[in-house]
């Protein structure tokens, strides 16, 4: 093993550069997505800082601010498309089709 056996394994979610840590947004959605969290000394002080920034922890990566706006504002308009009127008008659509 490398001298890296010393440290507690990095998460796959911290990119490394010029032994800066950092965390990257996972999904990278939005347009305006912030990609990185800022570079830290330890990758658990980039954690802490995304944290601050009330980055949301998905199970495996974080997402960033803007790119959870971005999950809830395509969910909102989903809901919308999906609503009780345009379902109906959906189904008709599909029956005539069907007809
Ligand atoms: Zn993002």
């Amino acid at each position: 093993m490398s001298e890296e056996s010393n440290h507690e394994e990095v998460p796959t979610y911290i990119v490394e550069k010029n032994n800066q840590y950092s965390v990257e947004c996972q999904i990278q959605r939005a347009q305006n997505c912030h990609k990185k969290g800022e570079f830290c000394d330890s990758y658990q002080e980039a954690r802490e800082w995304v944290e601050e920034e009330c980055w949301i922890f998905s199970g495996e990566g974080w997402i960033c601010v803007t790119c959870t706006e971005y999950i809830v504002m395509n969910l909102a308009k989903t809901r919308k498309r999906k609503g009780p009127d345009r379902r109906d008008d959906d189904l008709e659509v599909g029956i005539d089709t069907v007809r």
